[in-house]
């Protein structure tokens, strides 16, 4: 399949900027890859669809009560008040598939058309609600009164819509360059290679690249080496001070999956099994996952799944390591006398788990720290997840979303915005250019290194 962008509607003009009632509703607009004609576009998004119609995405389809509970959980809907918003709705043209081709009564569904046949006219309008409005945040599968996780229903069918070339073009393209080249971002093995030299010349810290064997296998987001390169010797100062046997590698550094966002379960697979094989290769007892949510969902859930047998190293996420080495008293830290903040990313903390660890490093720094009204599990998403900061003709719409966490940001009146995911951190610093708001996010890694006490080893 290439990468043309076959078809693109032009974009209305987005009214976002103001009140939640004066928002227009978004014209119909997507992106096409490939040649192929309608019918074949909605054979192949059906077959795909099918596919991915197991025994508990089959529950969650028959399930919903109608309660509504999930629309005033997803930003989206709340900042915009439009119900095609409403996380349940976003799954209409799955469930629709669902009932027609694979519930146990879709010949009957079939025989009467009691639930029409999906077109290609409706998937397209549906590329903005699966793409462009739906971060994956899980906010909606936390309150749903029957458990029915939207969130990965949603991923899933990204799986159908991808084979039918009905993906925003930007994702597409930072996905198959992903692919081609091992990192969306242009972070190739030699660009990674050279910038880790870099910053361990700049801050003078020993960098440990490709070791033959290795406790620790560090892993970065592409976000990270190219953006937020400092994050390459905080990890470094870090796993050097407690003195570990770790390294960088080549052959397995990029844990972010634009794979597994834009709906390619092969190259979701292929990212997954490089890093797995890097791991196994050099002995590693655990694989550390930078500050990157996605990355943590990509392996630390769906990485037994993807390699087919459980994996032989712990996978942990960069705050959760961080929370073992204070806990253990393998590190200490200086005290950091200011008030801070903490903005949870969906995936790590609601969807990963991982919800105390930064708090448990928190405290081992010293901080105040202030909670924002709805964090942990219940944090509002920053808007740039599930691969919407990549795409541009969303930006409107995400900047009406960001407002929710400036709300909560300013409320806390802390000193310091800190969080422990690159994306969300790009998220930020976008809202914040845009808005000229006054706070920046900071790294909890980078904090954590620019205050470790130095012991004699
Ligand atoms: S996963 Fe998040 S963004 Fe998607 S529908 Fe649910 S609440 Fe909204
Ligand atoms: S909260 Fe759950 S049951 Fe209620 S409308 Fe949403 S998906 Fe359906």
């Amino acid at each position: 399949m290439s990468g043309d962008v076959s078809d693109t509607t032009e974009l209305q003009p987005l009214d976002l900027e103001s009140s939640r009632v004066s928002v227009q509703i978004p014209a119909v607009r997507y992106d096409q890859q490939g040649e192929m004609s309608d019918d074949e576009r909605i054979g192949i998004a059906m077959r795909n669809f099918v596919k991915d119609f197991g025994r508990v995405a089959a529950i969650y389809m028959e399930s919903c009560v109608h309660c509504g509970a999930c629309a005033e959980a997803c930003h989206y809907y709340v900042q915009t008040g439009d119900p095609r918003y409403t996380p349940i709705w976003k799954l209409e043209p799955f469930k629709q598939a669902y009932k027609r081709e694979a519930s146990p009564l879709a010949p009957v569904y079939r025989l009467l058309n009691l639930k029409s046949k999906v077109t290609v006219k409706q998937l397209r309008e549906w590329q903005e609600l699966i793409y462009d409005s739906c971060t994956m945040c899980g906010r909606c599968t936390m309150v749903c009164p029957m458990s029915i996780d939207i969130a990965t229903l949603v991923g899933l069918a990204r799986h159908g819509m991808f084979q039918a070339g009905l993906v925003p073009h930007e994702l597409w393209a930072v996905a198959e360059r992903a692919k081609r080249e091992g990192s969306p971002l242009g972070a190739t093995a030699q660009v990674f290679e050279d910038r880790v030299d870099w910053m361990g010349d700049e801050h003078e810290v020993e960098m440990h690249m490709n070791e033959d064997q290795a406790d620790y296998l560090v892993t970065m987001s592409s976000i990270e080496i190219q953006k937020y390169p400092e994050s390459m010797a905080a990890i470094a100062k870090v796993m050097n001070a407690i003195d570990a046997s770790w390294t960088f590698h080549s052959d397995g550094y990029e844990a972010t999956n634009f794979g597994m966002l834009s709906g390619n379960a092969e190259w979701q697979k292929a990212m997954t099994v490089k890093i797995i094989e890097t791991a196994i290769k050099v002995g590693a007892k655990a694989v550390i996952l930078p500050e990157c949510g996605h990355a943590y969902g990509a392996l630390r859930w769906q990485g037994a799944n993807q390699y087919g047998k459980p994996l032989p190293f712990r996978v942990m996420h960069v705050s959760e390591f961080l929370a073992e080495l204070v806990t253990n008293g393998r590190l200490k830290l200086n005290q950091v006398d200011r008030s801070v903040t903490f903005h949870d990313p969906c995936q790590v903390s609601r969807r990963g788990g991982a919800t105390q660890a930064p708090r448990v490093v928190l405290k081992a720094l010293g901080v105040d720290l202030r909670e924002m009204q709805d964090s942990a599990e219940y944090n509002w998403c920053c808007g740039g997840g599930g691969g919407v900061v990549t795409i541009h003709r969303a930006d409107a719409l995400r900047y009406k979303t960001f407002e929710i966490k400036m709300r909560q940001v300013n409320e806390t009146g802390a000193q310091m915005l800190l969080s422990t995911c690159a994306n969300c951190r790009q998220t930020f610093d976008d809202g914040q250019e845009h808005f000229h708001w006054d706070k920046t996010m900071h790294s909890l890694l980078e904090l954590v290194a620019d205050n470790i006490v130095e012991t004699e080893q």
